[in-house]
């Protein structure tokens, strides 16, 4: 009897962990791993990739516009956080088409994983390429820093080999992370940043 109990426990633990509200509409209870079908197909018309420029060697293709004043968006960027994101990452990933190349795809690392990380694993698998952390020095939430710390955030010295260098990082504002970035890795002739979110700096 016990014995039963128990696996019906954690038969029902298995099942929990496969349903999940919809992030949009709150429905609850679908296999879904953040859209239902229904808002699945609204926001897709949504994703396009686009390209801009954040320095001469420097291209960065994302997904989406992010303007925080739009409140329907910013829930959706809001329910990203926590786990399974990696999943939703993996599913999008053919959006930002082909990501030619054979070296790996470098991400920002604050140690533990996080969306950063997730989505240079998914964008990693779906292209077929190893990923490198790119070790941030520092520990103070980027959010919470001045315009200059920002600035200063440094990577640990890490001068690639390559001369065509892939960066991804889920949310991309001022581009001084890429920047940051950029000059770590030696200053590649060709760097491109991939990115879910494009948010527009408020103080540029
Ligand atoms: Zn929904």
């Amino acid at each position: 009897m016990l014995l039963f109990l128990h696996g019906l426990r954690s038969m029902f633990k298995k099942w929990h962990q496969c349903v999940r509200h919809c992030a949009s509409c709150g429905r609850s209870w679908g296999f879904w791993d953040w859209l239902c079908s229904d808002c699945e197909r609204l926001w897709v018309v949504k994703i396009q990739r686009k390209e801009r420029r954040i320095h001469k060697n420097i291209r960065h293709c994302y997904l989406i516009d992010w303007h925080p004043g739009d409140r329907q968006l910013s829930s959706l960027v809001y329910s990203l956080k926590g786990a399974g994101s990696y999943s939703v990452f993996f599913k999008y990933s053919p959006c930002w088409g082909a990501i030619m190349g054979s070296g790996p795809l470098f991400y920002p690392s604050r140690g533990p994983a996080d969306h950063a990380s997730d989505m240079a694993r998914a964008l990693a698998k779906s292209n077929l390429r190893p990923v490198q952390p790119l070790l941030q020095l520092g520990t103070a939430k980027q959010s919470r820093l001045s315009r200059r710390g920002r600035q200063q955030r440094a990577f640990s010295p890490l001068v690639s080999k390559y001369q065509d260098v892939d960066f991804v990082d889920d949310i991309v504002t001022s581009g001084q992370t890429a920047l940051a970035a950029w000059r770590a890795l030696g200053q590649p002739t060709k760097m491109t940043v991939w990115s879910l979110f494009y948010r527009k700096s408020l103080s540029l």
